[in-house]
């Protein structure tokens, strides 16, 4: 049996869950079109859909919550979370916004024209849409191993730094207004990325005169990662290994709703003066006074706190072991995952678990159906309802390489106990798939489709 570490913490406060009948999950998720987003989340049991402002906050971060200053300008709790933000990320000026695609919609709207081409290792949905609401267009160049689910490397998450070099010399820095990293890899698969790449990646954007921006949403777990994993790490902390990996960057987007561990709140951080004060006018334009951008003083404070306790070596080490106790469980009742497991998720590969479903016919989609309606789990599709997309230029229906079923984990929230629940549900599964049929999708907007889509089965 894989080695589950005890949580660092006792419960002092419970929220009951139930697990609503199967005549009456079959009611509620075609009442939702099924959808897993359109669901009422009471008739959810393990709810793995996002590990994004779901995490459960710690004492010290309530009780600093009654220490908020909601002042206007200036409040003390703005004063009590720069001063964290500034020893962890060391950025010359950040704002605070109300989440990471707030700060990603100030970056983007500011910085990217239409047709530039912003390079990542793998963007996240909400920043592709940010960026294709400006007409851009992202491009991913993670390393070709992620697209490999059952290949087991160390930083899966790494930017294939040779494809980087082509990508900028063929499409011309004139057509590029910045470089991004996403640390970890949510998008392929909670990857973390080295200090070698991030450190590799700046040389290569600064050789060419682009600032870096880091996609920080998972920074200590990333840096987690590479305490354990990279050659010359095993002694520094997770901050000092934080503020390195910020040191070679010009500038960050920050969901606080990842390793924030708070229920809402971010950051859009960066080096440049003159950016920053165009960033601070759009932010009192679109979120609010460039001391608050859009929170609460308390929410202020809960962040502060919550920026260190996701670097608490104790926090991290049953963080990492929670999730691979749930990813290597699975892989020993033969269900396939994206090996090896990520921190903040376990993502099942579709594609392979039920081959019988071709990508047009949403294999994700129907796994994730399946899940709710065999024991009320909720999971998200990341896969050909997330992230296929008609090609602007051939009209043509893209399927992204990984059609994949992501269960996020909320952190602090679930014990062993859940985890065992989930794997036994995923095992049933397992033992008919061919019982699974396709979906077809009868109503989608524009961008980022998967949040209000409509499906009837096949
Ligand atoms: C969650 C997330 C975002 C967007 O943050 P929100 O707070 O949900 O707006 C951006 N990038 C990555 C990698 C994320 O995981």
């Amino acid at each position: 049996m894989p080695k589950y570490v005890p949580e660092p913490f006792k419960i002092k406060m419970v929220e009951p869950i139930r697990l609503i009948s199967p005549e009456k999950r079959e009611a509620a998720i075609k009442k939702a079109n099924y959808n897993l987003f359109a669901m009422k989340a009471e008739d959810i049991f393990i709810d793995f859909m996002t590990d994004s402002g779901t995490s459960a906050m710690s004492n010290h971060q309530w009780s600093a919550m009654m220490m908020g200053d909601e002042s206007y300008a200036g409040a003390r709790s703005w004063f009590r979370l720069k001063e964290v933000v500034d020893e962890i990320f060391g950025f010359k000026h950040f704002v605070p916004t109300h989440q990471g695609r707030a700060a990603e919609n100030i970056l983007t709207n500011l910085l990217v024209q239409p047709g530039e081409y912003i390079p990542s290792n793998m963007h996240f949905d909400t920043t592709e849409g940010n960026i294709r609401a400006r007409g851009g267009r992202p491009k991913n160049l993670v390393r070709k191993e992620a697209y490999n689910p059952s290949e087991r490397v160390d930083f899966k998450g790494n930017m294939d730094i040779e494809k980087l070099c082509s990508f900028i010399e063929n499409t011309g820095v004139e057509n590029i207004p910045f470089g991004m990293l996403t640390i970890t890899n949510n998008a392929g698969g909670g990857q973390p990325v080295s200090m070698q790449n991030i450190k590799a990646v700046s040389e290569l954007y600064h050789e060419f005169g682009l600032p870096f921006f880091i996609d920080a949403c998972r920074f200590a777990e990333n840096a987690y990662f590479i305490k354990l994993r990279e050659p010359g790490y095993a002694d520094k902390s997770p901050l000092e290994i934080s503020q390195e990996m910020f040191s070679y960057a010009d500038g960050a987007t920050m969901s606080a709703k990842k390793d924030g561990i708070v229920n809402i709140g971010g950051f859009l951080a960066m080096n440049d003066d003159t950016l920053f004060q165009n960033v601070r006018n759009e932010l009192i334009i679109r979120e609010g006074f460039y001391t608050y951008g859009g929170l609460a003083g308390r929410d202020l404070e809960a962040m502060a706190v919550g920026f260190k306790e996701a670097l608490e070596v104790s926090y991290l080490d049953y963080r990492l072991a929670q999730t691979a106790y749930l990813g290597e469980r699975l892989i020993e009742k033969g269900i396939p995952i994206i090996e090896p497991p990520g921190a903040h998720a376990i993502y099942i590969d579709a594609k392979s678990f039920l081959p019988h479903i071709p990508q047009a016919e949403l294999p994700g989609q129907s796994l994730s159906i399946a899940m709710y309606k065999q024991g009320g789990i909720r999971a998200v599709e990341l896969g050909t309802v997330a992230f296929g997309y008609t090609d602007p230029d051939s009209g043509e229906e893209i399927f992204p390489e990984l059609d994949m079923v992501r269960m996020a984990i909320p952190r602090r929230v679930y014990t062993q106990s859940h985890m065992d629940y989930v794997v036994d549900v995923l095992t049933e599964i397992a033992e008919n798939p061919q019982a699974l049929k396709g979906y077809k999708i009868t109503y989608q907007p524009p961008l980022m489709r998967h949040f209000t889509a409509h499906f009837e089965p096949l």
